[in-house]
């Protein structure tokens, strides 16, 4: 479960991007936050796990407060996908999704049936292990994405526009995979999108963010009958 509690963040620039939002997502579901560019979004995405600090307010994952967990700890627990730029080029496929075991100390065989599994779950042939991510395409290369935040076992999940630049067709194909692949986990998921459809497709909850501040959150049947 996540739970956001009255967060609020205020940059040093004076700028609030985050205004005492509050809400829950409950273990196993997932929630989409949906608003126009400029609206908080990745902001409220990077204080879940804390690459940005919360100003005001604070934050729960399965309970305990993030301000009192160990970072590492953190980083293995929350996967983070985000669009294009997640990967790091000069290392392989294998390499890209073993980066949160390995710092956590899985040893080497552990990290090679890992990576085995991740790439059968997100369809990929066992073959692009040894790829660099600039052979792929941009479709294969988001799935790489998906497994890198599966890989430690985290309970939850943060994708930030994780289908967003790629063509629609694609995205709809991700989308759809993505959709089943989830019901085989457990976890809990935040996913980011300026697209309200996407929004509803893959969210059990929307958060609609504006200029910082919670307009809405509902399932997508209560938002549809109250937009
Ligand atoms: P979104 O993800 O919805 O596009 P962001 O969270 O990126 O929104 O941004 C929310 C607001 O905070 C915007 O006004 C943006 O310009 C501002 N902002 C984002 N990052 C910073 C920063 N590092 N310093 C100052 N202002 C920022
Ligand atoms: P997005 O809209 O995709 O969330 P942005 O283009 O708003 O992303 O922001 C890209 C990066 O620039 C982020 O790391 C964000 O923190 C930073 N940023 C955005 N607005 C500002 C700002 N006003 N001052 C400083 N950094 C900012």
């Amino acid at each position: 479960m996540i739970e956001l509690s009255d967060v609020t963040k205020e940059y040093p620039d004076g700028t609030v991007a985050v205004d005492g939002i509050s809400f829950e997502v409950p273990h196993g579901e997932t929630a989409s936050l949906v608003g126009p560019s400029g609206c908080g979004k990745t902001t409220t995405m990077t204080m879940i796990n804390r690459l940005t600090s919360v100003s005001e307010g604070d934050i729960y994952v399965d309970g305990d407060s993030i301000l009192e967990v160990d970072p590492i700890e953190l980083r293995r627990n929350v996967g983070y996908v985000i669009q294009e730029i997640g990967l790091f080029d000069h290392m392989t496929v294998e390499d890209n999704i073993g980066i949160v075991p390995d710092l956590i100390g899985w040893d080497e065989e552990r990290i090679d049936e890992r990576v085995s599994e991740l790439l059968e779950l997100i369809r990929l042939p066992p073959e692009v292990r040894n790829n660099y991510p600039g052979e792929l395409s941009g479709g294969q290369r988001q799935r790489v994405g998906v497994a890198r935040a599966l890989a430690a076992n985290p309970e939850v999940i943060l994708m930030d526009e994780p289908f967003g630049a790629l063509d629609p067709i694609t995205r709809e194909e991700l989308q759809d995979e993505f959709l089943e692949i989830q019901k085989g986990l457990d976890v809990t998921i935040v996913f980011v999108t300026h697209d309200i459809d996407e929004a509803i497709k893959m969210g059990d909850r929307v958060a609609v963010l504006r200029n910082g501040e919670l307009v809405q959150y509902d399932t997508p049947k209560e938002l549809l009958r109250n937009p």
